[in-house]
């Protein structure tokens, strides 16, 4: 089936009692056992839960992978994918990563004996370079956020396989719709459900998909062990964002494409970084490996005064964290999702306070560049 196709129907036959087209949502903690030692098929609501089942099903088959799971939040999916190393374990992360993972590895994981070496991941051979015997995980996000900084998902599966590592990528930028690492040579997939997936600001969750039986009963165990389950409810929401996935994608990557050339145009703006833009470095492999350049920009004011100026003028763009959905909405990197990352590493990266990053949602594109053109006559 098509991925449209997928997208609403993947996971979820018609309620069997009533007909009901929608999957509901089993707002339970435990069910009766017709008899004992026989149930039918669920005895506690964190081991299983029919909402939550219908959600892992569908994120699994858009990602084409052959097994989900569904947590309390993005960072509770990356959580779990990391319980399955040891003490003593290594670990070959991109240097920059969604600030809340880089926290989770440097100030939790690494108490517990985990080893990570942050490096340029475009750059496979430094992936190759940083190779370990005791590597056992490579983790990619591409695009990175916010530099924009394309991986080359294929090589560095290679680069990893061959060192005996596995390969999860955070697709949350992209979702299945604009790229899927599974199909490019990754093992697992994951994302926060919080931003495109859902789509609609009104929910905080997270999936871990994977191909691999062993792996995927181990992210079942942690999952029970562990406990930071999606809610019967959320996972409605995010069955009910997916729905729509597909054509809001569309709508999202057309205005990101548009605003990225206004940005581009404007003379006010220093630089913009979006793959989609033939001066990106890795804009080929961008075009080859997604199906689409998505609807994340960041863009240069050359400083922190420019980007408070232009941050406090916009009307119609919300000022927030966050990102995916239907409405735009437009951060500084800097004090806001990146404040955990030394300040050294920022800098380096290019996470400058001048640094703007706009998650462009689906409303009239022309009411978004008013906006924003408005803002910027204000530096
Ligand atoms: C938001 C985000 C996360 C964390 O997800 P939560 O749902 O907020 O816990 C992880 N990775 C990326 C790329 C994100 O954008």
């Amino acid at each position: 089936m098509g991925f449209s196709t997928d997208a609403i129907h993947a996971g979820q036959s018609p309620e069997p009692v009533t007909g009901a087209v929608t999957i509901p949502i089993y707002q339970t903690s435990t069910y009766v056992q017709p008899e004992l030692g026989r149930h039918l098929g669920y005895e506690y609501a964190r081991t299983q839960n029919p909402t939550r089942a219908a959600l892992e099903a569908n994120i699994a088959a858009l990602e084409k992978g052959k097994h989900g799971r569904c947590f309390a939040s993005g960072m509770s999916a990356i959580d779990v994918v990391f319980r399955t190393l040891r003490s003593g374990d290594h670990v070959i992360a991109g240097e920059n990563m969604y600030g809340g993972s880089y926290r989770l590895f440097s100030r939790v994981l690494e108490k517990f004996g985990l080893q990570f070496t942050y490096v340029d991941t475009s750059d496979v051979e430094a992936v190759r370079g940083a190779m370990r015997p005791n590597t056992k995980i490579v983790y990619l996000e591409t695009p990175t956020n916010p530099m924009m900084t394309v991986t080359d998902i294929a090589a560095c599966s290679e680069a990893a396989h061959a060192g005996g590592a596995i390969v999860v990528v955070d697709n949350t930028f992209c979702s299945p719709y604009l790229q899927r690492p599974l199909e490019l040579g990754a093992d697992v997939v994951l994302h926060s459900t919080t931003k495109f997936l859902n789509g609609h600001s009104d929910s905080v969750g997270g999936v871990v998909v994977s191909k691999d039986d062993a792996f995927a009963e181990q992210v079942a165990f942690l999952q029970n062990a562990v406990g930071a389950i999606l809610s019967p409810f959320d996972s409605w929401l995010v069955l009910r964002g997916i729905k729509t996935l597909a054509v809001r994608m569309k709508q999202h990557e057309e205005n990101g494409r548009a605003m990225a050339q206004y940005l581009a145009g404007n003379a006010k703006v220093k630089k913009v970084y979006y793959p989609g833009l033939p001066d990106h470095p890795q804009h080929e492999l961008a075009k080859r490996q997604m199906n689409g350049f998505g609807a994340l920009i960041s863009f240069e004011l050359g400083s922190y005064d420019n980007a408070k100026t232009f941050l406090d003028g916009v009307r119609l763009c919300s000022l927030g964290e966050s990102l995916g959905g239907v409405e735009t909405l437009i951060s500084h990197p800097e004090s806001m999702t990146h404040a955990s990352v030394p300040l050294g590493d920022r800098t380096r990266l290019g996470i400058t306070p001048g640094l703007v990053r706009i998650s462009v949602g689906i409303e009239d594109v022309e009411d978004l560049i008013a906006d924003v053109a408005a803002a910027l006559d204000r530096l």
